[in-house]
This record gives structure tokens, sequence and C-alpha cells, in this order.
């Protein structure tokens, strides 16, 4: 059975398999197209539709349609209701899942269970682990979460045959911006940094181009109701992503708007959208200067080759900036796909993994897997036994993405605490290398005649580190009970541990006592019971496109 590659997009979803020529191809949705707009119609109470009418149905039916959810992955307390059934965006998420397995079933005619998701590399443990509940509930087998742009970077080495190099992908997608420098060294491949900013991509440029046609028409049309119809909005919206696509190769585009009995026939050239949408580039070349900088601290000098990523970087105002602003030569390749190509080939890479008994993929020095071993996992997993040798050694080496840390109290004045005394000290760090293990902190507790320690977990929720806890976010919590009354500045050790799929282990002991507790967070994730909940409120809808 192959295993699967899911490009899971805020605007535009892909799913795509390795074939048996060893080659990553997408598999194309109902309508016979590579990708399908991640939009939702809650049609009925037992019927949604998803993909391309969905998104047209947006316009009729605003309040049963959901775009743009991977913006709000992760977030706490998101609840939207349709026809009287509660829905988070991990059951948005499931659902478009469940469509594109569905289409992808009926084009191979093969059962679709074992998936490696992507999320953006800047995406947190929350929503990261969101993203795998959405697939888990959708009745698939996560192999794995990883980042876009290693994904890509996966998918262009695959195709590349030129040796060690580094690079920089540039990744704007339809909701999420990310640039991440990362290294290809023989068969690891690790990423060096990573930044962005996940309330920014293509929808923005949309929504600027709406705003300009808007304007043009009231202007034309003192007194309108436009601006007030729903109608009318959602057209706009539509019509400001065509004219977007289509100035990334037109000069100009008209169209003309119409409401009531009036019209307006609006001209757009590409200088104004460009001009109209300047800050917003000019935030993605921010984060990219910063990725450069961070990227020289870790020994990256320069870049061999930088890739563009996501349906936006065809906007030729992305290439011309990087090239005139730091003087890159980038490289549009597969912008659109790629994503779900790589996130394919490493779906084959983590299923060698699971294929292959125990230790027999120990790389050199290593006993390596006997040729029954590998015939008996190639033909489980549909390649040949040459490109699952290819296969067998390759590293892939994830990065931190935001600083994690612990919240205590200060003593005195520090200027970072807030009213109450209260600062994140941060024990992860940003872009530290995934396995990472930081030396244990130790704290004191805080008042004498103390019997629970609490422990509160937060990350960072800003672009940078910040020790302010209203710059970072909580993500979980534990208390060490039950202990004897503890004179104030008793030592409690915490140590933080993450594992290759980013999910975090924080032990703390009290250590006069011994007494400890133990905090696993694949966070975000959900308690069984809220799994099985979510199950059933997806499970009752039949799918379609
Ligand atoms: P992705 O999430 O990578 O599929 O990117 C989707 C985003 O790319 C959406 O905002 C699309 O409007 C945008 N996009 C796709 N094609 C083009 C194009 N030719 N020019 C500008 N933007 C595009």
């Amino acid at each position: 059975m192959a295993t699967y590659g899911i490009d899971l997009g805020t605007t535009y979803s892909c799913i795509a398999y390795v074939n048996d020529t060893n080659r990553a191809v997408v598999v194309k949705n109902a309508v016979g197209e590579d990708s399908t707009p991640s939009v939702v119609f809650f049609e009925t109470d037992d019927n949604v539709v998803i993909g391309r009418e969905a998104k047209n149905s947006a316009r009729i039916y605003p309040n049963l349609v959901v775009s743009l959810i991977k913006r709000r992955m992760g977030e706490d307390d998101v609840e939207l209701e349709f026809h009287g059934a509660v829905h988070t965006p991990v059951t948005i998420s499931a659902l478009i899942l469940r469509e594109l397995c569905q289409s992808a079933e009926q084009n191979t005619h093969e059962d679709v269970r074992d998936v490696v998701i992507t999320v953006p590399a800047y995406f947190g443990v929350r929503a990261r682990e969101a993203t795998r509940a959405a697939g888990e509930i959708a009745g698939l087998n996560v192999l794995n979460v990883i980042p876009e742009p290693v994904a890509a970077a996966l998918h262009y080495e695959a195709i590349s045959t030129d040796a060690d190099r580094t690079i920089l992908v540039y990744d704007l997608g339809g909701g999420t911006f990310d640039t991440t420098a990362i290294r290809i060294e023989g068969q690891d491949i690790s990423v060096v940094c990573t930044d962005g900013d996940h309330k920014l991509g293509g929808a923005d440029w949309d929504e600027r181009i709406a705003d300009l046609l808007l304007k043009q028409f009231v202007e034309e049309h003192p007194g309108t109701e436009a601006a007030v119809s729903e109608d009318f909005l959602q057209e706009l919206a539509t019509a400001a992503e065509d004219m977007k696509r289509a100035l990334s190769s037109l000069e100009t585009r008209r169209y003309n708007a119409r409401f009531a009995d009036e019209v307006s026939r609006i001209e757009l050239t590409r200088t104004v959208f460009e001009n109209a949408t300047a800050d917003l580039l000019e935030r993605t070349f921010t984060i990219t200067g910063r990725t450069i900088d961070e990227a020289r601290q870790r020994g990256v000098t320069s870049f061999d080759d930088v890739l563009l990523v996501g349906g936006s970087t065809r906007m030729p105002a992305v290439a011309e900036g990087l090239r005139s602003r730091f003087g890159f030569t980038p490289k549009l390749h597969d912008p659109d796909l790629a994503v779900a190509k790589g996130a394919a080939l490493f779906a084959l890479i983590e299923s060698v993994k699971i294929a292959l008994p125990a230790g027999a993929e120990a790389g050199p020095g290593g006993a390596g897997p006997s040729p029954e071993d590998m015939e008996t996992a190639a033909a489980q997993l549909g390649v040949d036994t040459d490109s699952l040798r290819g296969l067998i050694g390759k590293k892939v080496t994830a990065v931190v993405p935001r600083a994690f840390g612990v919240k205590i109290l200060t003593t005195a004045g520090d200027a970072e605490a807030d009213d109450d005394g209260f600062l994140i000290d941060h024990l992860l760090h940003a872009n530290a290398v995934l396995p990472a293990a930081p030396p244990t902190q130790t704290y004191g507790t805080v008042e004498d005649g103390q019997t629970g320690i609490s422990v509160e977990i937060w990350e960072q929720a800003g672009a940078r580190e910040s020790r302010r806890v209203l710059d970072n976010e909580k993500i979980g919590n534990g208390t060490i009970t039950d202990l004897p009354p503890l004179p104030k500045g008793s030592p409690v050790a915490i140590s933080f541990a993450m594992d290759e799929m980013g999910t975090l282990r924080v032990h703390a002991v009290e250590t006069t006592t011994g007494k400890d507790l133990d905090i696993e967070l694949a966070i975000g994730g959900l308690s069984p019971e809220d799994m099985g909940q979510a199950r059933t409120a997806v499970g009752k809808y039949t799918v379609g496109a």
C-alpha cells in the first residue's frame, strides 16, 4: 500500500504519492484538478461539499462556508456552528482531509491510510498537534507532520543532482509565510533556522484588490448599498483572486463590477496592484532578512539556491524583490505542488523505517537490512529495492520553531517582569536542533510552607523570543502535590526535552523530597474523549466535491 503526502494548505490542499517509477506524483481530485480549495460548505446537516463548489457557494451561503481555517489551527475556543452542530478548526480540517483522501482513493483504487501531513515551519506545537489530530479524526494513520519547506527541499533534492549545498526556501502560500534555511549534506537534510508569519499570505493580497475594487465602485456610485452587500463583497473577493493571478502574467486586468443596476468598469494595472501591496511584500522581506542573519550566526554565509514555494511566489514582485534586495536569483520550481510531492517522499522515508525490522536500517557501520528484508519492504511499499536503498539512510533534521519556557516569579525589579513580578524563562530556544535536551534549570519555591508547586509551560508567541509574559502563550501546566511544608527557596529542577516529532516532555522535581512531575505535551492534542466526540461529529457527514 502506498503512503501519501498531504499539503493541507490555507487556501488550497493537495495529495501526492510516490508511484512505481519512483516519481512523486499528485493525485488529481474529483473534478480533475491538482489542488483542491481548502473550503468547506456545510450544505445540510449531514452533507458537506469541499473544494471548488464550496468556494463558489461562499457567495450564496456565506454563513455555511468556511475558508482559511488553517489560520486558526491551534487556537483555543474557536467554535463554529452549522445546522446546529459545533465545529472546530480541527474537525473542519479533518473534513478537508477526508475529501482529499476519498478523492485519491477513487482515483488510485487504493485505500489511503498512512500519511504525512505538512505544516508551515513556523507553526507552534499546538497548531502542529491540532493538524495531527485532524488527520487521526479523518481516520488516517499520521506517520508524521513535517514542515512545508523541508518537504519542498526534499522534492528539490530528489530532482536535483547537485552535491551538498545550502538553500533558502521562501514560502508564500495562500495564508502563511515562512523562510527557512536548509543545509543538504549527503543523505542529511537539516533545517538551520526558520522564521515566519502564519497570518500573512496570498489572501491578504486578494483583500487589498477587493478593497481597491470596492473603493472605485463606491466612488463612482455614491450612495450605493454595495459596501454592505455580502453577495457583492463575496463576488469582489472571488474577482480579486482571479485578477491577482492574471496580473502575474499580464500588465493590466479589467473587471466589470455590477451591483443593482450599476456597473463600474475597473482597470487594475500591475503597478497599482504592487504599490497597494508593497507593505505586505516588505513584511516578507523583513522576515527573510532576519532568517539570513540568523543563518549567518549559525555558520551559513551564502545560499547556493533560493527556492520559491507556494502559489503566491508566482507574483513577479516576489522574485524581483528578492533579487534587488538580497541579490538572489530565486528558482520558481513547481511552487504549488512541491510541498505535497516532498511530503510523499518523506512519507515513503518514514514508512521504510517502519517496514524494515528494528535496527535493520542501521547506517554506516551498522549491519543494514538483509536482502530478504529489503525485498519484503520494497514489495510492501510498492517501490523497487534500489530506490528503497536510496531512502534508507536519509535523515531529516528539524529545529525547534519557537522558544519554550516556564513562568517564574522574579525577586526584584526585573524590567521585563509584569506587574505581578512574573516572566517567562526560556529553557529551549528557537532553532535548537531536534531532538533537543537543554540543560536542567533549578528554581526556588516562592513561599514558606508550600505543599504544592505549580509548573506552567509557555511557548513564544511573537516573532522574537521575549521574556515578557504577554509575548508568550501558555500551552500546558501541572502541579507537584503532597509535599511536606517546604521552606521558601526549596530547589525545583526543571528539564525540557523535545523529540524529533516536536513532542515536548517536561520533568520537574523538588530535589529535597524527590517528588516529581512529568508532563508530556503533545500540546493541543485532544483527550481520547475529545477525539471520540470529534470523530462522531465528522463521521456523520457524507463528503463530496
Ligand atoms: P498555496 O497555499 O501554496 O497553494 O498557494 C495558494 C495561493 O497562491 C493563493 O493565494 C493563490 O491565489 C496564489 N496563487 C496561485 N497562483 C497564483 C498566480 N499565478 N499569481 C499570484 N498568486 C497565485
